[in-house]
């Protein structure tokens, strides 16, 4: 049912309800809960890492749930060279790709939960600020923060509870690919 429609239902339900002299104290919301099945099969270098990131989501956040390999609306790949990325193709679906050599220059736990958290809604926000987690590699390699800020935990779920306004939500949900977030050093040798 499209929420167009359960919106109808809701209000003709209220209204069946009012007739009978009956009040609905606490209408069902919007959307239900999302669980984000993520599949590691591309990367089994990363699939510790990619539980330990889903952790970290879920302790942060609400209306969401990353579950490992029940399903694949988050495909995890690891490839060599060109960059980690994330591909959105709506909200809680893409597939995020970790470049082994970034790994080992940044801290891959980091890479992870900041390339899950364009899948989540998020954008880039490249400030430097370690303490953010979108800010990625601006803050260096010695940054190791795997953690949202409040504000960015809090906006993602805002974005999966359907709470945020349609402008908000359109530039936060749709189709997008996200690169280059973490700079390349100049290689040894
Ligand atoms: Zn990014």
């Amino acid at each position: 049912m499209n929420s167009r429609v359960k919106r109808l239902a809701v209000a003709a339900l209220a209204t069946a309800t009012a007739t009978l002299g009956l009040t609905v104290a606490n209408p069902a919301p919007a959307s239900a809960a999302m669980t984000i099945c993520y599949n590691t099969s591309q990367a089994p270098s990363y699939a510790s890492i990619a539980n330990q990131a889903a952790s970290i989501w879920n302790n942060a956040t609400t209306n969401l749930t990353l579950t490992a390999n029940c399903g694949t609306n988050l495909r995890i790949y690891q490839i060599t060279g060109g960059g980690s990325y994330a591909q959105r193709t709506s909200l809680g679906n893409g597939r995020v790709y970790i470049d082994t050599q970034q790994a080992a220059q940044y801290s891959p736990l980091r890479i992870m939960t900041h390339e899950i958290g364009h899948i989540l809604g998020l954008p880039d926000n490249y400030n430097g600020n370690c303490a953010i987690l979108m800010s990625g590699g601006s803050a260096g390699t010695s940054c190791t923060n795997p953690y949202p800020s409040t504000t960015e935990a809090n906006r993602v779920s805002s974005l999966f509870a359907g709470t945020l306004s349609a402008n908000d939500r359109r530039s936060s949900t749709g189709s997008q690919v996200f690169k280059d977030s973490w700079p390349g050093l100049l290689s040894v040798g």
